[in-house]
């Protein structure tokens, strides 16, 4: 299981460094669970000294697909990793919607950041009116085909896939546990079909969308739902560490 924390725009350097110092306490105990907080770039080299010697890893909510180069206000991979990231969420729906996120520029930051040494974080997800449609399955595969489209991979933790309808993000609606569970199913097969059973088995598919300590069991108790990307509800310390303790004892 893994948990990760996408703090989205929000705290400046004192408030981040007080999260991640709550989440640090909060999830001190969290047994298998892999625990990761994503904060704003800028606080990335501060929270990387508190979180030392802890077990939450930190990643990035973005990165650029070039390493360097005239990209003014970009962030390469290798910047990331020399900052103590281990995760870099790429695709994200907000990304996706409102920056220009294409299918194709997120292949290319996949690639990027499997090759210097990041896990990258790989969102999908339908928006409302293509599940209306009963267009989920068919949106949410093209997603997937064209992020890992000519990638190889040998070991399964060098990647995540996080499912995010978009309808259910930051809205406090969530998918029912049988929506999620189908969907994962759907991608779990497509990771066994370009990477073999052995890997794709062990890639870690999480849920993401208005999760909270109140609907976490149902969701992680689902067999293919392998932990959360949880927004609004990592911004509090007693949240995020109320749903990692969820995600303890649901561990398989
Ligand atoms: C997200 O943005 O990745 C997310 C899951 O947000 P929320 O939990 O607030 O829906």
């Amino acid at each position: 299981m893994l948990i990760a924390g996408n703090w989205k725009m929000h705290l400046d350097a004192r408030g981040a460094n007080e999260l991640a110092r709550g989440v640090m306490d909060a999830t001190a105990d969290a047994g298998p669970v892999q625990v990761a907080v994503c904060p704003p770039y800028v606080h990335l080299g501060a929270l990387s000294s508190t979180l030392k010697n802890s077990r939450v890893r930190l990643g990035a909510q973005n990165m650029h697909s070039a390493d360097k180069g005239p990209f003014t206000g970009e962030i390469s991979a290798s910047m990331l990793l020399s900052v103590g990231c281990h995760y870099v969420i790429l695709g994200h729906s907000e990304r996706r919607q409102k920056f220009g996120e294409t299918d194709a520029s997120v292949n290319a930051k996949v690639k990027r950041a499997l090759r210097t040494g990041l896990v990258p974080i790989i969102c999908v997800g339908e928006h409302l009116r293509e599940r209306s449609a009963g267009a989920e399955k068919e949106v949410v595969a093209s997603q997937i085909k064209f992020a890992l489209e000519d990638l190889k991979l040998v070991a399964p933790n060098a990647l995540v896939i996080a499912y995010e309808p978009v309808w259910a993000i930051g809205t406090g609606k969530t998918a029912t546990p049988g929506q999620a569970q189908e969907i994962h199913a759907l991608i779990r097969s497509l990771l066994v079909r370009q990477f073999g059973g052995e890997v794709a088995s062990g890639v870690h598919i999480l849920y993401g969308g208005s999760m909270n300590p109140g609907n976490a069991r149902e969701l992680l108790v689902q067999p293919d739902v392998d932990g959360g990307l949880i927004g609004g509800a990592s911004l509090k310390a007693e949240d995020f560490g109320a749903i990692v303790e969820i995600a303890q004892s649901v561990s398989r």
